[in-house]
């Protein structure tokens, strides 16, 4: 299959056209949010969900997000709305927030996994809201990645792993946010975060008072069984081993130095991870600049592509500093430490 890509800006309106015919005959188009880039097919279509999994290599048990352009289509999705969604939706929408809801009939199970519940959300970039809006379409979109690999910043990303798989791409230049939504639980008696992202405990706590953080992801080594699905499969991965090295600024440095040397001694390719601050501490080849702790929105939207320079590069080890301050150092960890499959070594 060919790949069409085109410019996703509002007044392309060829661009849209397209895109809408392909969604409305059960096709896939990569698109960008404010997130990630998602890989959208027709939610309420069967064949277009299953065409989705098989796209993207993605475990028939792991749920697609349902993208929206308005709040009446929660009515038309979700089989209740809570109250605490409506608070939540008021505030967050549109946003980078995900509430699962009891799901309505008309939601198929391919689309959701074979669970009962719906996740839905509406996201605020201007090119995904013009696709749901002239495409009528309530669009299921997952990361447009391969399973398991870094969820796409850019459209080169999407063609990285996609070309060929979809219909076409639609290339809305680097998006902002750069990690998943968060996705909020509202099915049960506590509202409960199922994935942390951009709209953190604190900001949900503000509107309803409340909110719990699934178990499974407070203690990712628990074993515990993660209420998002997606939640338990490697994910985010370069193809290098990566291992996070946690501790005092000095040590880690010298923690991490000492580990490049003896992997490019013995013959490996190498790269660092390490915080704008750190960078000149590092006398060793590949040493990318993550951004800054300080600024730690820098360092989420920077962070998938950075895992794919690891690859571009070759990196068979790389080693990274933890970001696990500031507001989203904790959506950011949860995906540093999933893509390095647990490898943590403490210095302290
Ligand atoms: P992605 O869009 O690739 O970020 O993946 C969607 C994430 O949402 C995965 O972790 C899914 O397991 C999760 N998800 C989607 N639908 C549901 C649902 N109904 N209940 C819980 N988690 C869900
Ligand atoms: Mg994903």
């Amino acid at each position: 299959m060919e790949t069409v890509v085109l410019k996703a800006e509002p007044q392309n309106n060829e661009a849209f056209k397209q895109a809408t015919e392909v969604l409305r005959t059960g096709g896939l188009v990569a698109f960008p949010t404010e997130t990630v880039y998602g890989l959208g097919g027709d939610a309420l279509r069967e064949d277009a969900s299953q065409k989705i999994y098989a796209a993207k290599g993605r475990p028939s048990d792991n749920p697609l997000i349902v993208h929206i352009a308005d709040t009446d289509s929660v009515y038309k999705l979700a089989e209740e709305v809570p109250c605490h969604a409506v608070k939540l939706m008021e505030a967050f929408w549109p946003g980078p927030l995900t509430i699962v809801f009891k799901k309505n009939a008309i939601v198929p199970a391919t689309t959701t996994g074979g669970l009962d519940t719906v996740a839905i959300r509406m996201p605020s970039h201007p090119a995904a809201l013009k696709l749901i809006k002239d495409s009528g379409v309530f669009i299921a979109a997952p990361s447009a990645n391969l399973s398991g690999r870094p969820s796409p910043t850019t459209s080169e990303h999407v063609v990285q792993d996609m070309n060929g798989r979809i219909d076409m791409i639609l290339d809305g230049g680097p998006v902002g946010i750069g990690i998943e939504s968060t996705i909020v639980d509202v099915t049960g008696d506590r509202p409960t975060i199922l994935r942390p992202g951009f709209i953190s405990a604190k900001m949900i706590k503000d509107i309803l008072g409340d909110v719990a953080i699934d178990p499974a992801i407070v203690d990712m080594e628990s074993g515990m069984r993660p209420k998002a699905p997606g939640m338990k499969y490697t994910h985010y991965a370069p193809k290098g081993e990566l291992t996070i090295v946690e501790g005092s600024r000095d040590k880690v440095a010298e923690e991490i130095q000492r580990l490049v040397c003896q992997k490019n001694k013995d013959g490996y390719k190498t790269a660092v991870l390490a915080d704008t601050d750190n960078v000149a501490l590092y006398s060793c080849d590949n040493v990318f600049d993550a951004g800054s702790k300080k600024n730690d929105i820098t360092v989420a939207a920077g962070l998938y592509a950075l895992l794919r320079s690891c690859d571009d590069i070759g990196a068979e080890y790389i080693f990274s500093e933890s970001f696990e301050e500031g507001d989203m150092g904790y959506a950011i960890m949860n995906r540093l430490i999933k893509a390095a499959g647990h490898r943590i070594i403490s210095v302290d």
